[in-house]
């Protein structure tokens, strides 16, 4: 801001130090597995201290998994893989230890081999088998096997994917999920939709997975679709809400995996998402943000979820949506002294600290990406619209005075203001080190974009362009790092304590 100090002095008040006191940061597990076989047991182990039942599918049969959670969920079974030619060997120490008694195969000798059967005839269970002549059939023939239900879920055979994070849902509703593909709706799922008397289909999918054909031969149907598996999890998840104190999380492509956690989670009747391997996904952030989960299990091994989404997960600040302001831009520079523009300093460290925030876990949407301009009402109502959780304004300061020099964070009393202090008292600091300039402290001043954002909001002022030492900092594109680092962690730990 230009000419900040004069008009500001009259108003600035200095406060009292904000003490954090209580630290809730998320709690995260992982239940992992040196493969498929061990991620599946381990997570049977976590939900289930004995499992006299237990239904056990190919470990490549990916469709026939995902049939297999209602089913089992009736059964008060997990879902276990094999190999198909030879018992893997964590499932024959699973069993044991789950004093397994029963196993139910879904699938034909292609996908679970006569020689697992002997396999696990020889470690005294009693072995049944559910198959059928394609993935279809065997679908269907699993929900003959399940008490009759008044829906169904429907989904492509092949991108079935799209349908993991229902099966918790479908379980727990007792709805079989069934398959068709995309030329049209399949006899076998529809026999046995008439056979049985389904009266709504819940579909997942878009029309390129079920078409307008097969989706209007339905009984009832509603359509839950995305424009990826992220988004239409998210969807699920806003529209068939399950528990969200221990929401589990599995990899978006490793299928095994989602469904061994699907079969953990209908158990506890939590919420299943899906990830990436190295970051939480934004559609997958905004129902977390707007479901305030924090609490994961996390299932699969770090070479399918990596070390970065476990530190995204523990980290308050995911699913935060974060609105940035660099201030000023265009034909306004702000600032001018040291040949440095305050338009420049401000959308630089903006930059920076979105990208740091969006690693973090946050949803950022900013004000200006690049050097344009807009009015102050609009970037209040730029942040309204994205409703913020927060609202940053980045500025530098300037002073007739070059000896004017230091950092200072500003907040506006008329909305939020106990919780834009606490933001302030985060930021300031961490502003400080990180730049090693002098500390002017946490200020209160009727800014406008501060004032009129109804959100916690503060104005950051990184330091005085005018004065010879502050801009020799701020030149420096190490101290602009160090800076957006130190803002981010204030904003991480607000959410942390707030
Ligand atoms: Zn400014």
């Amino acid at each position: 801001m230009r000419f900040d100090i004069k008009c500001m002095l009259l108003i600035a008040v200095s406060l009292c130090l904000y003490t954090p006191s209580v630290f809730a940061q998320h709690t995260v597990s992982r239940v992992e597995g040196s493969n498929r076989y061990e991620v599946a047991v381990n997570t049977a182990k976590r939900g289930w201290q004995e499992a006299p039942a237990v239904v056990l599918v190919g470990g490549d049969a990916y469709a026939d998994a995902l049939s297999a959670v209602p089913y089992a969920y009736q059964q008060g079974a997990p879902v276990l893989l094999t190999n198909a030619g030879s018992l893997s060997g964590a499932v024959k120490t699973g069993l044991q230890q789950l004093k397994t008694k029963r196993v139910t195969i879904l699938g034909g000798t292609a996908s679970i081999s006569e020689k697992v059967v002997k396999q696990l005839k020889a470690l005294n269970l009693s072995v049944s088998r559910i198959q059928g002549k394609n993935r279809y059939e065997l679908a269907a023939n699993v929900a003959k096997h399940m008490k009759s239900a008044s829906a169904a879920v429907v989904v492509n055979g092949s991108a079935y994917a799209d349908a993991v994070a229902i099966a918790p849902y479908a379980a727990k509703q007792g709805y079989p999920i069934l398959l068709t593909d995309a030329k049209g709706l399949r006899e076998e799922t529809a026999n046995l939709l008439k056979n049985k008397a389904v009266k709504r289909t819940i579909v997942i999918g878009g029309e390129a997975s079920i078409n307008k054909t097969a989706f209007q031969k339905l009984p009832s149907p509603v359509r839950i679709s995305g424009a990826n598996r992220y988004e239409v999890a998210a969807q699920i998840a806003k529209t068939y809400p399950m528990k969200t104190s221990q929401t589990f999380m599995s990899h978006g492509y490793a299928y095994a995996d989602a469904a061994a956690a699907a079969s953990i989670a209908a158990k506890q009747g939590q919420t299943l998402l899906l990830t990436d391997a190295q970051t939480v996904p934004d559609a997958i952030r905004k129902v977390i943000g707007a479901k305030q989960m924090s609490a994961f299990s996390v299932v699969g091994g770090t070479s399918t979820i990596q070390s970065n989404v476990i530190t995204q997960l523990k980290n308050a600040v995911l699913g935060e949506t974060i609105f940035i302001d660099p201030g000023h831009g265009a034909q306004d520079a702000g600032a001018v002294g040291n040949g440095l523009l305050e338009k420049n300093i401000n959308l630089e460290v903006a930059l920076k600290l979105r990208s740091r925030l969006h690693q973090a876990g946050a949803l950022i949407v900013m004000s200006r990406t690049s050097d344009t301009f807009d009015s102050l009402q609009t970037r209040v109502s730029k942040g309204a619209q994205a409703s913020a959780d927060i609202f940053i304004s980045i500025h530098a300061n300037a002073n007739d005075n070059s000896g004017a020099n230091g950092t200072e964070t500003y907040y506006d009393t008329t909305y939020a203001a106990a919780h834009s202090v606490k933001l302030a008292q985060q930021v300031q600091p961490r502003m400080v080190s990180a730049l090693g300039t002098k500390d002017r402290g946490v200020k209160t001043a009727g800014f406008y974009v501060i004032k009129y954002s109804r959100m916690p909001s503060i104005l950051l002022e990184t330091g005085f362009v005018t004065s010879p030492i502050d801009a020799s900092i701020l030149k420096s594109t190490a101290a602009k790092d160090r800076l957006a680092s130190g803002i981010a962690t204030g904003v991480s730990n607000y959410f942390d304590v707030k």
